[in-house]
């Protein structure tokens, strides 16, 4: 299975970063060898000094498909979750000012946090509330309804390139809020009140 990520779908996370608003949906991959395995704590790599959280709704693929038509979309995912993409912040700032790919920064082991799985018949996916505390502390608190491009939007965008598979995800971009963690730090993710992971960090 692979891994889509994408950038800068919330403006306000955009802001926050001083990125420029993207015309079309930035792209990039994890490889599986990212995923955090359930239950592991998530140790931060001696390469970096500035790890950050940004947590995500994810979109499980359930079948094959390329050049999906957005009004199709739909028909690819069945479930809904919530994860983290784990960013070395001054690795990933280093490759920008390089125009340097992000790998290194956003693709090492443990960066994929994959979270638990919901029908997704059970929420409102335009409407979807979702949030990430730190040590009990509200951190990220997102709402689908401020992405740039909507799921179906994004899985016809990314079919354009990359051939979808069953069991792939997708993750759908963060919203404002991102920060570092610290060694002990407990990161929960909860989607419409339902906890989706716990995660300590090492
Ligand atoms: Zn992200």
């Amino acid at each position: 299975m692979k891994i889509i990520c994408i950038g800068r779908n919330y403006a306000k996370h955009i802001e926050e970063l001083a990125n420029e608003r993207p015309v079309s949906p930035v792209v990039f991959l994890k490889p599986d060898s990212a995923i955090l395995p359930r239950k592991n704590p998530f140790f931060i790599p001696a390469f970096s000094k500035d790890v950050h959280y940004e947590v995500e709704v994810l979109v499980k693929i359930n079948k094959v498909g390329k050049h999906i038509d957005a009004k199709f979309g739909h028909k690819y995912y069945d479930e809904i979750g919530l994860g983290i993409d784990f960013t070395a912040r001054d690795v990933q700032a280093v490759c920008k000012e390089k125009g340097l790919p992000w790998e290194k920064a956003k693709a090492f082991d443990g960066s994929a946090v994959i979270g638990s799985f919901y029908p997704k018949k059970e929420f409102d996916l335009e409407n979807l509330n979702f949030q990430l505390y730190k040590n009990d502390a509200l951190v990220q608190d997102g709402n689908t309804s401020a992405m740039l491009w909507k799921i179906d939007e994004l899985i016809a965008y990314v079919s354009q390139y990359f051939t979808l598979k069953k069991g792939d995800v997708i993750f759908t971009g963060t919203p404002a809020g991102v920060g570092s963690v610290q060694e002990n730090d407990v990161l929960k993710g909860v989607i419409e009140g339902r906890e989706a992971f716990s995660i300590r960090v090492k």
